[in-house]
């Protein structure tokens, strides 16, 4: 199967999930996740109609872009580090890890004297998984109204990364978890916040039914990754 195969029948599925659930499909965006992957996998994405990239470290970022096509649009889906912030935050359209109250306010400053205003998802560990990264639930609710005012920040919504389960069918809790969460977030502080980034090639289907609108999709689309060879 060809990336573009791949690709078109991620489509379908994303499609049919959203169609299946009650929801148009076009509220579900598609985030294709290139890490491990070099850039003419990427071209191949782009040539395919695949506009927006997802990469979980920064210097592979850094990297890949100025290999890859022009015009794309490049998220940032994993750990940021506070020494990265300068160099990452001019060439990222979201960023979906920010998972403290200390990255949030070094990103507003930063981004304040690069003059942007940082686009940004905040990280929820709904799972309190101690292997993963993200605000602890009760933190991110004493947070938020800081977090919000924070004058560089835009904050588009909540991302989470699960544990793996084989059976998707286990991670559907976190995945409602992070959908309340944000619903009682906008409630108590009167904002939207429209983005859940939840959802990668195995769990897709179950987060669109609730409500992803941003799935995180790698090796559908690309392959396997193999670790050990990269
Ligand atoms: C690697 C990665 C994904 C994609 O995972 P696949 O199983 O390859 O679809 C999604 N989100 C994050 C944060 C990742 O690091």
């Amino acid at each position: 199967m060809s990336i573009a195969d791949n690709l078109s029948r991620v489509r379908a599925d994303l499609a049919a999930a959203a169609t299946a659930a009650g929801r148009d499909p076009e509220s579900i965006t598609l985030v294709a996740v290139s890490k491990t992957w070099p850039a003419s996998d990427v071209a191949e994405a782009a040539a395919a109609g695949q506009r927006i990239f997802g990469e979980n470290k920064v210097q592979e970022l850094l990297a890949k872009i100025p290999e890859s096509p022009a015009g794309l649009a490049w998220h940032l889906i994993g750990h940021l580090q506070s020494n990265k912030v300068r160099k990452v935050l001019p060439h990222c359209a979201l960023i979906h890890s920010i998972d403290s109250i200390e990255l949030a306010r070094d990103v507003s400053r930063i981004a304040g004297e690069l003059g942007l205003t940082a686009r940004i998802l905040l990280q929820v560990n709904v799972a309190s998984d101690e292997a993963k990264f993200g605000f602890p639930v009760g933190v991110v609710r004493e947070a938020f109204a800081e977090i919000r005012s924070l004058p560089h920040l835009e904050v588009r919504g909540l991302m989470t990364v699960p544990p793996f389960d084989e059976d998707p069918g286990q991670v559907r809790p976190h995945f409602a978890a992070l959908r309340r969460l944000r619903d009682e977030l906008e409630r108590e502080h009167g904002v939207s916040l429209p983005e859940l980034s939840m959802g990668m090639s195995h769990d897709c289907r179950i987060a669109i039914e609730e409500g992803a609108t941003m799935v995180r999709v790698g090796s559908a689309i690309f392959g396997r990754r193999d670790y050990g060879a990269a």
